[in-house]
C-alpha cells in the first residue's frame, strides 16, 4: 500500500507529450488519452489543425475510400511501411471516427471523402473535440525546441512558452508530429527534422511536392489565371513519357497546377532536381482524335465568313485566354483573315491544340507546395509502433515521416494513420530512476 502510493506520487505529470496539433498529433493526442493516458499537446501556433482548416481548398479531402492496395498505390515511396498503420487505422476508420463525432462526409469522383458541409473546419474541430472529451491537456503558443534524452531514452520536452520563457516537461514518451515544411504559415517549419537529426535520425533530404511547375514557356505569362477542365497531360523525362493524366489543369502566377500538373510534379521535381529535362505536353481537345478535330474546325470554318479573324476561330476552340498565347505559339497573327489561312496553318493548329509543348525548367517553393517529400527516415523507425528504433519512447507521425502521396485525401490518411498508431503505443510512465 505504501509501496503504491509512493509510486503514484513519483509518477510524472504527463505519459506523453505529443508536439504539434496538426491532423497526426490531434489524432495520436486523442487516440492516447482515450487509452486512459495523461496526454499534454502542445502547439506553437495559437490554433489547432490550421493546415486542415485550409486542406482541400477549405473543404478538406479527408480520406479516399479505394481499397487498400489501390491505396499503397498512391503513396510515393515507403508504402509498405504504412501498411500495419494504415491496417490498424484505416480509410474506413476515418470515415467511421468522423461520422460517429457528427460530421456527415459523402463521396466524390475519385472516391475522394469530403464533409458535407463542405467545411475543412468541421473536420478540424471533430478532431479537437477527440482531444478535449478524452481530457487532453493543449497548449497554444508553445514551441518546444528540444527532446530531452537521457542515454537513449526520451525522458521529456523543452518549449518557449507563450510569454517567451523556456519551460521543460518531463514524460515517458513523445510523439513527435511537427509536420513538413510546406505551407510554413500553417505551422511546418521542419522542427521536427532538426529534433530527429539532433538524435541521430536520418533525415531523408526535403523537396516541395504536389507543387506547381514553372515553365519557361514564353507564352505562359500570357494565360494569366485560367482553369482547364478536361484535359490531358504527359510528363516526359528526358524526352520519354513517363506520366499520363487527365482532368484539371491550371495557369497561374505561381505556375502550372491543379490536380494534373500536382500529380506530376511528384516525378518532375526528382527529375529537375537530378537535372533531367522535363516537359508537359498538353491535349486541349482529348476527347477528339486529330481527323474528328480537322472535321471539326472545318465546320467551323465553314459558318465563318471569310472577313472574319482567325482569332474567332481560336475562340470558337479554345477559352479566351488562350486565344491570343495560342495565336503566337502558332506565329499566325490574330487578326488574319480567315480566307488567308491556309491548309497548312490549320494543320499546325492541330498540331498544337493535341499537344501543347510546356518546357519546365523549375517548380514553386515549399510554400506553395501540398506536401513535403523526405523527412523522417522510415527505416529507422517501428512501422508496428511509430516508435524511433534509436531512442527509447520517442514516436514519429505524420508528414514529418519521409512519407508522401499523391493527391486524393492520402495525406490526410497517412497523418490520422500514423498518428493513431502512435497514439496506441503509449504506456503509463514510471519513474526514469
Ligand atoms: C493547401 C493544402 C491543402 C491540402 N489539402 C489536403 C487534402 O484535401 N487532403 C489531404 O489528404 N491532404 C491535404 N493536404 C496535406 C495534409 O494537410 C498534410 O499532409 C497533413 O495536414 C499533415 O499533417 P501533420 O499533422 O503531419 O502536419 P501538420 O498538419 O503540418 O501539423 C504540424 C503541426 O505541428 C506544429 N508544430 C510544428 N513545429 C512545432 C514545434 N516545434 N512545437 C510545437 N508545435 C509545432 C505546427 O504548428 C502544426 O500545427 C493539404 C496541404 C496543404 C498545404
Amino acid at each position: 500500500m505504501e509501496q503504491t502510493q509512493m509510486d503514484t506520487e513519483s509518477r510524472l505529470p504527463y505519459d506523453v507529450i505529443v508536439v504539434g496539433a496538426g491532423a497526426a498529433g490531434l489524432m495520436a493526442a486523442g487516440t492516447a488519452a482515450r487509452n486512459g493516458r495523461r496526454v499534454l499537446l502542445l502547439e506553437k501556433m495559437d490554433k489547432s489543425g490550421r493546415k486542415v482548416r485550409i486542406s482541400g481548398k477549405g473543404r478538406c479531402n479527408v480520406t479516399n475510400a479505394r481499397p487498400p492496395e489501390e491505396f499503397a498505390a498512391q503513396v510515393r515511396v515507403n508504402a509498405d511501411f504504412l501498411t500495419p498503420a494504415f491496417a490498424e487505422f484505416n480509410n474506413k476508420a476515418t470515415i467511421r471516427f468522423f461520422e460517429r463525432r457528427g460530421v456527415k462526409l459523402e463521396i466524390e469522383r475519385g472516391e475522394r471523402v469530403f464533409p458535407k458541409s463542405g467545411k475543412a473546419w468541421d473536420i478540424a474541430n471533430a478532431l479537437l473535440d477527440y482531444c478535449v472529451e478524452n481530457g487532453v491537456r493543449i497548449l497554444y503558443n508553445t514551441r518546444v525546441t528540444e527532446i530531452l534524452t537521457v542515454g537513449s531514452r526520451v525522458f521529456g520536452v523543452r518549449y518557449m512558452n507563450k510569454r517567451g520563457f523556456t519551460r521543460k516537461e518531463e514524460c515517458a514518451q513523445v510523439i513527435v508530429c511537427t509536420g513538413g515544411v510546406s505551407y510554413p504559415g500553417t505551422g511546418s517549419t521542419g522542427d521536427g527534422y532538426t529534433f530527429a537529426a539532433d538524435l541521430g535520425h536520418t533525415v531523408v533530404p526535403v523537396r516541395p511536392s504536389l507543387t506547381p511547375l514553372v515553365t519557361s514557356h514564353p507564352q505562359a505569362k500570357f494565360i494569366g489565371r485560367l482553369l482547364l477542365r478536361n484535359v490531358r497531360a504527359t510528363l516526359s523525362i528526358d524526352g520519354e513519357p513517363v506520366r499520363e493524366e487527365f482532368g484539371e489543369l491550371g495557369f497561374s502566377e505561381r505556375g502550372i497546377e491543379g490536380a494534373v500538373a500536382l500529380r506530376m510534379s511528384r516525378e518532375a521535381v526528382d527529375a529537375l532536381i537530378d537535372g533531367r529535362s522535363v516537359k508537359l505536353t498538353l491535349d486541349l481537345k482529348p476527347a477528339l482524335t486529330p481527323e474528328i478535330l480537322r472535321e471539326r474546325i472545318r465546320r467551323e470554318r465553314a459558318e465563318m465568313g471569310p472577313e472574319e479573324f482567325f482569332a474567332e476561330l481560336l475562340r470558337r476552340l479554345v477559352p479566351k485566354a488562350l486565344v491570343m498565347p495560342l495565336a503566337e505559339e502558332l506565329d499566325i497573327h490574330s487578326k488574319s483573315y480567315m480566307r488567308k489561312i491556309t491548309d497548312e496553318q490549320i494543320e499546325r493548329l492541330i498540331h498544337v491544340l493535341k499537344g501543347w509543348v510546356f518546357p519546365i525548367t523549375d517548380y514553386a517553393p515549399f510554400e506553395y507546395a501540398v506536401v513535403t517529400a523526405g523527412g523522417v527516415s522510415c527505416d529507422e523507425v517501428n512501422p508496428r509502433t511509430m516508435e524511433s528504433l534509436k531512442i527509447k519512447g520517442l514516436f514519429f507521425a505524420g508528414e514529418v515521416l519521409d512519407l508522401d502521396a499523391n493527391t486524393g485525401g492520402y495525406n490526410l490518411q497517412i497523418a490520422f494513420s500514423t498518428g493513431h498508431l502512435a497514439g496506441m503505443q503509449q504506456q503509463a510512465a514510471q519513474p526514469l530512476l
